[in-house]
C-alpha cells in the first residue's frame, strides 16, 4: 500500500477532494496534542465497499432497507463529537460504536467518580479516579476495536470549540450544564453541523435535534440562559440512571439517523420523556428565528463568547455555588466546629428537603425544609420560635441566640438566611441567621469523614 501514515501532530490538513487509499481500514488513532486537544484530524477514508468481517458484524442492521449497505458506508465515514462521557455520553458512545460510526471525539473533563456509577454505565469500579474521556475510549476499544476514538481530556472552551467542532460531521450534547449547552449550539451554528441535544433530570427527559434541515438553534428557544438559582443539575435534583440511558439511546438512534442519511425526526420536535408515567410526548418547535443572535438573518453573534459570564455559572463546578450573601453572613464548617465544641448558644437549622435528611443528617439541627419557609408556613416559623426560646431560657436568656443554616452544598442555605433577615421582627423577634459555607458536604469533607457524601 503506498500509504503512509502520518503523526496527527505533524499532519497537514487534508483536502476533502484528495482521496486516501480505500485499502486503510483502521487508521490509526490520532495522538492527543496540548490540552489534550490534537492539531488537526485527518479525514477519514473514504469506502466503496464492506469487507467479509465487517458484513458479518453488521449482517443484524445493513439488512434493514432503511440502512443497507449505503448507509452503513456512510455511518462508516461519519465523525461525532460526544461532549460530555457522562450519563447521557456513556449509553450514546456505546451504541454508536457497537453500530461502526467512523469516528468518536469524547470529551470529558472530569475524573470518574463512586456516585457516577450509578448512570455511567461505560466506566466500571476499576476506573475511578481516571479521566472519563479515557476510560470510556478503553471500554468503547474493547467494544469495537475498528471505531477510531479520540479523547479529549479536556473542558471545551470557546477559544478551542469551533475548531474542534469542525472536525466532526455531527455533534451530541451530553453536557450537564448550561454554559456548555449555549458554547456548543453556538459553536454548531458557526461550524454548520447538526446538534443531537440530550438532558436528563430526575424522572423526566429531553431530545431536540438543533441546526438541522430548517430546525431551530438552542437560542431560537432559549434566546436568555435561566437565572443560576433557579438552575437544578443532577447533583441537587438527583436523576434515575436508567432516564439517562433512554434519552442517551435516543440521541445515539437520531444519530445514526442522520448519519446514515435517514435524517432525524426531532429537528422541528422536542421529545419529552416522563418516566414516572411512561410516556412519551412530542411537542412541535417554531423554525429557526430569523431574528435568532447567532443563526438568524443579521446575526450579531459571529464568534464565540464567554459563555460561563453569559450564564452566570461556571462550565465545570460539579457543584454551583451561589453566592448570595456578604462573607459576614457566613461561618465555615471549621467555625460552626468551634461554636459546636465550645457549646456556643445556637439553633442549627437544616433546610434541606425531607428525602435528604433521611439520608443523613446532624442529630441536634432542626429541620424546616426551604419550601416551607418560602410558602412561610407559620407552624414550621412557630417551631423556629419555640426552639430559639428554649435555647435562650437554656443559656439564662442570652441576648441573641444565632440560628446557623445548613443545607446540603450552601446554596439553599443561603437562600433560607435571606428569608429569615427578612421575617418581620415585631411578628417574629428578630432572627439573627447566617449560613455554613459549603453545607454537609463540607462537613463531610472537612470536619467528619464518617459523615455520609451524596
Ligand atoms: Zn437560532
Amino acid at each position: 500500500c503506498p500509504c503512509v501514515r502520518v503523526p496527527v501532530a505533524a499532519a497537514v490538513p487534508v483536502s476533502p477532494r484528495s482521496r486516501p487509499c480505500p485499502c486503510v481500514r483502521v487508521p490509526a488513532a490520532p495522538a492527543e496534542g496540548a490540552l489534550g486537544f490534537p492539531a488537526e484530524l485527518p479525514p477519514l477514508p473514504a469506502r466503496s465497499a464492506l469487507s467479509a468481517a465487517e458484513i458479518l458484524r453488521y449482517s443484524r442492521q445493513l439488512v434493514l432497507p432503511e440502512l443497507g449497505v449505503r448507509g452503513q458506508l456512510r455511518l462508516a465515514r461519519s465523525s461525532v463529537l460526544v461532549v460530555g462521557c457522562g450519563g447521557l455520553g456513556c449509553p450514546l458512545a456505546q451504541y454508536l460504536a457497537a453500530a461502526g460510526v467512523g469516528r468518536l471525539g469524547l470529551v470529558d473533563h472530569d475524573v470518574v467518580e463512586t456516585s457516577n456509577l450509578q448512570r455511567q454505565v461505560l466506566h466500571g469500579e476499576a476506573r475511578r479516579g481516571r479521566p472519563k474521556a479515557r476510560s470510556a475510549a478503553a471500554a468503547l476499544r474493547r467494544l469495537n476495536s475498528a471505531v477510531q476514538y479520540v479523547p479529549y481530556r479536556a473542558a471545551l472552551r470557546p477559544r478551542s470549540a469551533l475548531r474542534l467542532v469542525r472536525q466532526y460531521d455531527i455533534v451530541a450534547d451530553c453536557s450537564d450544564n448550561v454554559p456548555t449547552r449555549y458554547l456548543v449550539s453556538d459553536a454548531c451554528v458557526l461550524a454548520g453541523k447538526p446538534l443531537v441535544s440530550g438532558s436528563a433530570l430526575r424522572l423526566e427527559g429531553q431530545l431536540v435535534v438543533y441546526n438541522y434541515r430548517g430546525g431551530p438553534c438552542y437560542r431560537c428557544l432559549f434566546p436568555e440562559p435561566p437565572p443560576p438559582d433557579t438552575v437544578t443539575n443532577c447533583a441537587d435534583g438527583g436523576v434515575l440512571g436508567v432516564v439517562t440511558g433512554i434519552i442517551g439511546c435516543m440521541q445515539a438512534l437520531e444519530v445514526l439517523k442522520i448519519a446514515s442519511g435517514m435524517g432525524s425526526s426531532f429537528n422541528r420536535h422536542m421529545l419529552m420523556f416522563d418516566a414516572l408515567e411512561g410516556r412519551f410526548r412530542n411537542i412541535k418547535l417554531r423554525p429557526r428565528k430569523a431574528d435568532c443572535a447567532v443563526c438568524g438573518d443579521r446575526p450579531s453573534i459571529t464568534c464565540l463568547q464567554d459563555y460561563e459570564a453569559f450564564c452566570g455559572s461556571s462550565a465545570t463546578d460539579k457543584c454551583r455555588s451561589l453566592r448570595l450573601l456578604p462573607g459576614g453572613d457566613r461561618i465555615s464548617v471549621q467555625q460552626y466546629k468551634e461554636l459546636l465544641d465550645a457549646r456556643a448558644p445556637h439553633v442549627l437549622l437544616d433546610v434541606r428537603p425531607q428525602v435528604e435528611v433521611d439520608i443523613c443528617r446532624l442529630q441536634h439541627a432542626l429541620h424546616i425544609p426551604l419550601r416551607k419557609l418560602e410558602d412561610k408556613d407559620e407552624e414550621s416559623l412557630q417551631r423556629l420560635q419555640k426552639r430559639i426560646g428554649e435555647e435562650k431560657r437554656r443559656t439564662d436568656d442570652q441576648t441573641s441566640v444565632p440560628v446557623y443554616v445548613v443545607c446540603k452544598l450552601g446554596n439553599d442555605s443561603q437562600k433560607a438566611v435571606k428569608i429569615l433577615q427578612e421575617l418581620p421582627a415585631e411578628e417574629f423577634g428578630s432572627v439573627l441567621a447566617k449560613d455554613i459555607k459549603g453545607g454537609l458536604m463540607a462537613w463531610a469533607t472537612k470536619i467528619d469523614p464518617t459523615f455520609p457524601q451524596y
